[in-house]
């Protein structure tokens, strides 16, 4: 599928290792380098303020999508668009619609959230879109191990766990999100 924008999910901190900063700028600078526009949270805050600042300074379209509360609160970048919603709930089917595919970047719950439930709702066919995680310094070991340990107690089939794309490495990220085959295998089966 070609990708032309990528909807990001990404922790409001920024860890405690200066390793999160530095390999997010270098995923920032290859979507940029590669054309790509960004849908993001909309804040400062954390890796989302790294991540839209370096894309914006490369000249791409950045897109914030963010609740009326939250936008009250937090610092704001001069986005090329920021789209305002109601509420949380509107604000993440905004950000499913806009993208056409997903990455998570290290974070807390928020984007473990954002992110299980892009994949969720891959797994039952409400969207079509490659959903992934970039491993910085192998961040989502332990959420992989997780997913291992619901396939093998029965809960996930491999099927769908073996989907999710999992890439430390931002150009072999951006192929296996363009080669992602969009087939819905079917939950219910
Ligand atoms: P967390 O991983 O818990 O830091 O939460 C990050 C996710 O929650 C982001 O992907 C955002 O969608 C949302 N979020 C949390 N804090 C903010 C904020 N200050 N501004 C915009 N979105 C936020």
């Amino acid at each position: 599928m070609q990708i032309e924008t990528v909807g990001i999910f990404c922790g409001s901190s920024t860890g405690s290792n200066n390793i999160y900063r530095e390999e997010t700028i270098k995923l920032a600078d290859y979507l940029a380098q590669n054309g790509k526009s960004l849908v993001y949270g909309g804040g400062t805050a954390g890796l989302m303020g790294v991540l839209a600042g370096r894309m914006l300074e490369k000249g791409c379209r950045v897109t914030g999508v963010i609740p009326e509360m939250i936008q009250t609160k937090v610092g704001h970048l001069p986005l090329t668009e920021t789209i305002v919603t109601p509420d949380m709930h509107s604000r993440k089917r905004k950000m499913y619609d806009i993208s056409d595919c997903f990455i998570a970047l290290p974070g807390g719950i928020g984007t473990i959230e954002e992110i299980s439930e892009a994949f969720t709702w891959q797994q039952l066919g409400y969207h079509s879109k490659a959903v992934s995680l970039y491993n910085i310094n192998n961040f989502f070991k332990y959420f992989d191990s997780f997913l291992e340990a619901a396939e093998m107690a029965g809960f996930i089939k491999n099927v769908h766990r073996s989907r999710l794309i999992i890439e430390s490495e931002p150009a072999r990220l951006l192929e296996k999100l363009e080669s992602y085959d969009g087939t819905t295998i079917d939950k219910w089966s």
